[in-house]
């Protein structure tokens, strides 16, 4: 692989681990020109369901989306990136283990939010705020207190 500093064709691997429980290699390289280092992450490619949008029209899966979507109810919140790609991982095998072609973006949503109770409820409520977008403030209370179950 080409070193992304100085595009030299010449990179070697230094260090190379599983992760994501065995989903993904990560792979630390230096380039043997400008000695730079950088990260590389390795992940099979699998087919992932389309997405039936709420409104029925249909797109196929994006998981820069879902990473987005993450990092905006994460920012500035204690949570490792690698936590973060674990959540991703954790997302997408549950919508693969659906085994169905098509999911709702009311699945996807749900799963986000299960996985994001788990990390930081911080960034739970955010992301259930916008994405449920609460009825009124007292739902939104009852909410934050199931939190505390
Ligand atoms: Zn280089």
């Amino acid at each position: 692989m080409h070193c992304p500093f100085c595009g030299t064709q010449d990179t070697k691997v230094i260090d190379s681990r599983l992760v994501n429980d065995g989903a993904s290699v990560r792979r630390r390289r230096e380039c043997t020109d400008c000695k730079e280092r950088f990260t590389t992450f390795e992940t099979a490619e699998l087919v992932m369901p389309r997405v039936i949008k709420s409104d029925g029209t249909r797109e196929p899966f994006n998981e820069d989306k879902l990473r987005s979507g993450l990092l905006r109810a994460l920012e500035k919140r204690p949570v490792s990136l690698e936590a973060i790609e674990q959540a991703i991982q954790n997302v997408k095998s549950s919508l693969r283990a659906t085994g169905d072609r098509e999911v709702t973006s009311q699945l996807i949503g749900a799963l986000v939010m299960d996985n994001l109770k788990a990390l930081d409820k911080v960034a739970y409520i955010r992301f259930a705020s916008v994405y449920r977008a609460f009825e009124d403030i007292r739902e939104f209370g009852e909410e934050i207190a199931r939190l505390n179950d």
